[in-house]
């Protein structure tokens, strides 16, 4: 049973992201929700838990779990985007289907960074029952892959009857995730969104990751081609030159809620279309992913004056080194200097929620929201900006809080 009763967590800086840091903020729980976000609280039994920053909850808004007992990235940092694809290739074909155990360590290794909230890719054996028990919200986007016409069949199937999982009292949502162009047949998509559509599901569809997959779209030819050749999977359909991503993104708009993942390479005029529908189209930027690969550097700056919405997420393990957000974060301030670190951590919380489509409920420290919370230690020393004491150091997480109870750490 959860306890109604009425604590209030004390902590050196309260990061609300709906407003400024407030030093030696507080913040009250009742049950579940938060009630008050204050300097001081007069109200109730107060427990101060140090040298500490609350903040909300972080939001990982995509990753692939089914990689969390990888050690290391796949291959090696730099190398070509298809030749990474043909690495995961075959470690599917070592191991069909999601292995359970890597999903559950992926799902402890985020509660333990901090994240309450998930956009998760799985595959269609994926484990109900982890993610009814996870201490989280997910979203559990299932992947939808069919590069030729034998194997679009069974995600057909499948995805009318993932949606029907719908169920309002679970932690976990269902969404759709058709792959990336290289992946699916123009009518799997046609029908994702369809789909996303008429049972009000998000749906996440991997674009512009790479300059592989642009050179694909533009001349149907390149790195890409070659590997599906090899393979024997080479629709010319998928194929088809003389595209973009945008043709990619007018296709997604007609879905009730859609994640660009990546986007690392669209255009200004891309941009401007997903600041249009910025209400139902955001994008994901994986930082060090992106690193990871050596792509061009990522036009964060440019999307946000353009008024993209933008989230951040970890992607996985066989291309980032852990599914922590708060270590997402500090890699973006670093590489993105020219964006406020305030702006930064809205991406990793609030902004992630709205891409997710839960910004009533999560992403920020507010009266009514779930009481979702980060604990970050700081650095002895002051700053000037609080935001330099979360973001210019190494200090963990080191407690996590969903819906009002503590799902790891020690806080203190
Ligand atoms: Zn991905």
């Amino acid at each position: 049973m959860m306890s109604q009763a009425h604590h209030t967590l004390k902590a050196r800086f309260v990061f609300p992201v709906a407003g400024p840091p407030i030093p030696g903020g507080t913040v009250s729980v009742r049950g579940e929700r938060i009630v008050a976000v204050e300097e001081t609280s007069a109200v109730g039994k107060v427990e101060d838990l140090g040298d500490v920053a609350i903040l909300p909850g972080l939001v990982n808004a995509h990753a692939h779990l089914e990689f969390s007992d990888l050690r290391r990235p796949l291959g090696e940092p730099g190398m070509g985007f298809a030749d990474w694809i043909r690495l995961v290739i075959e470690m599917f074909r070592q191991r069909p289907g999601a292995s359970p155990d890597a999903v559950e360590r992926g799902l402890r290794e985020s509660i333990e960074a901090g994240t309450t909230m998930l956009g998760e890719i799985a595959q269609p054996e994926w484990d109900h029952g982890l993610f009814d028990e996870a201490q989280l919200d997910t979203t559990v986007f299932l992947e939808l892959i069919a590069p030729v016409e034998d194997r679009i069949a069974r995600p057909l199937h499948l995805a009318p009857r993932h949606l029907q999982l719908l169920d309002a009292t679970r932690h976990w949502r269902p969404g759709l995730s058709p792959h990336a162009p290289y992946s699916v047949l123009p009518e799997l998509l046609a029908a994702a969104v369809s789909l996303s559509a008429a049972g009000r599901a998000p749906l996440a569809f991997h674009l512009a990751e790479s300059r592989e997959e642009l050179q694909l779209i533009r001349s149907g030819r390149g790195p890409f081609r070659d590997c599906f050749e090899e393979l024997g999977t080479c629709d010319p359909r998928l194929f088809p030159a003389g595209g973009r991503p945008l043709d990619y993104l007018r296709a997604l708009a007609g879905a009730h809620r859609a994640l660009v993942i990546h986007g690392n390479y669209l255009d200004e005029e891309e941009m401007a279309f997903l600041a249009e529908r910025a209400a139902r189209m955001a994008v994901v930027y994986c930082p060090r992913t992106h690193a990871f690969f050596g792509h061009d550097p990522y036009p964060l700056r440019m999307m946000l004056a353009a008024g993209a919405l933008v989230a951040l997420g970890t992607d996985s393990r066989a291309s980032s080194p852990d599914l922590g957000m708060l270590g997402e974060l500090r890699f973006a301030a670093g590489r993105h200097p020219d964006v406020g670190r305030d702006v930064i951590l809205r991406l990793a919380t609030l902004d992630a929620a709205k891409a997710l489509g839960r910004p009533q409920d999560m992403g920020s420290l507010e009266p009514g929201k779930y009481a979702n919370l980060a604990v970050v230690r700081l650095p002895q020393r002051t700053a000037a900006d609080p935001h330099e004491l979360l973001f210019e150091s190494e200090e963990p997480v080191v407690g996590t809080y969903y819906r009002g109870r503590l799902v790891a750490g020690t806080a203190a």
